[in-house]
């Protein structure tokens, strides 16, 4: 089972021969290809900065792994996340903004210019925009590592195909997971949305159509206590929370959408973090360090829409921008 994306065979990049030369000192370096990632790489780019970004161990970020975006404005008929992640980064590239395929491995924040380091080289940035998103949370439960790619899943663009005519679980009770349990109807004979309150997270639109869907059913108040299986997943545990009662049910996949954290382990210990290691940041969006800014869901822990990811992203970049001129 692929649980990689597509994305980064189909989508254009800056071509050798436009590209500029790699200055010793990056003026503006951005570390993240999502939404907020992306948005920032316009502006600044735009304000002529020719920023450097980093596209992260996913490009485009959460937002090409997610099947169909409704709520972007612009798009009326809704358009693909992949799609919506391309564009951008098409629109980024048209004004100068350069793409680094690499991963950032380290990043010394202690130094200035900043040092960023890829397992191919090092750079230097004089700002720096943190746009490294979120992943998915796991479950916590027996079988889920194991049969992570032979059932267990935490992306239905990716790996829906897989389970044409099956039976699948979709675990959790937000957007994520109704959105996806609805892609899934596509492939899947019958998705059943566990989630483990009586009453749903997500808004009102998804739970009318998930509702009205014959092929998905709801069985609430329940989570899912352990995966089994043998090559592949053929059941899961459940556990009814309002009488304690488990049962096995046999299924074939597990989807789980039970939330995200943020992808902020490079900066622990360089940059202010709650408890959850959100990024702290102040109205203009800088951190706790002068010169790097934070954005999108590494550091929004309210919002984190595509939409208000790319608006903390621009605020990110002309808030960078008016860094540098200082
Ligand atoms: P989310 O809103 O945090 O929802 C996570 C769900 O998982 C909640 O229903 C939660 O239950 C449940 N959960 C958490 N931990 C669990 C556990 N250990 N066991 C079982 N269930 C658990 O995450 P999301 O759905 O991924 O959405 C993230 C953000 O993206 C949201 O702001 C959402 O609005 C946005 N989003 C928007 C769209 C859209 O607009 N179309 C689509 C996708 C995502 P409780 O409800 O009991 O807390």
């Amino acid at each position: 089972m692929e649980t990689s994306i597509t994305l980064d065979l189909t989508m254009p990049r800056l071509a050798p021969e436009t590209a500029p030369e790699v200055p010793l000192v990056e003026r503006l370096a951005i570390i993240g290809t999502g939404p907020a990632g992306l948005t920032a790489a316009i502006y600044a780019a735009r304000a002529a900065l020719s920023p450097l970004v980093f596209a992260g161990p996913e490009l485009g970020g959460q937002i090409a792994l997610t099947t169909e975006v409704e709520n972007f404005p612009g798009f009326p008929e809704g358009l693909t996340g992949p799609e919506l992640s391309r564009r951008m980064q098409e629109q980024a590239q048209r004004f100068g903004a350069r793409l680094e395929l690499d991963t950032v491995t380290e990043a010394d924040l202690h130094q200035r210019p900043f040092v960023i380091k890829t397992a191919a080289r090092e750079h230097k940035a004089r700002a720096l925009i943190v746009a490294i998103g979120a992943s998915p949370r796991k479950l916590g439960v027996p079988g889920e590592r194991e049969f992570i790619g032979r059932g267990v899943s935490y992306c239905a663009t990716c790996d829906g195909f897989f389970f044409r005519g099956q039976e699948v679980l979709v675990v959790g009770g937000g957007d994520s997971a109704l959105q996806e349990g609805l892609f899934l109807t596509r492939f899947a004979s019958r998705v059943t949305i566990v989630h483990r309150r009586g009453q749903l997270r997500a808004n009102a639109t998804l739970v009318d159509r998930a509702r009205a869907n014959p092929r998905i059913e709801f069985t609430l108040n329940h989570t899912v206590t352990e995966i089994i299986g043998d090559n592949a997943v053929r059941a899961a545990r459940l556990k009814d929370l309002a009488t304690g009662q488990q049962r096995v049910v046999e299924i074939n996949g597990v989807f789980i959408y039970v939330g995200q954290y943020p992808n902020t382990s490079l900066f622990k210990g360089q940059l202010a973090m709650d408890e959850d290691g959100f990024i702290l940041v102040d109205d203009l969006m800088e951190t706790s360090v002068p010169g790097v800014f934070a954005a999108g869901e590494c550091h929004d822990r309210l919002f984190r829409q595509a939409v208000t990811s790319a608006g903390f992203g621009c605020m990110a970049a002309l808030a960078a921008e008016r860094f540098l001129a200082d």
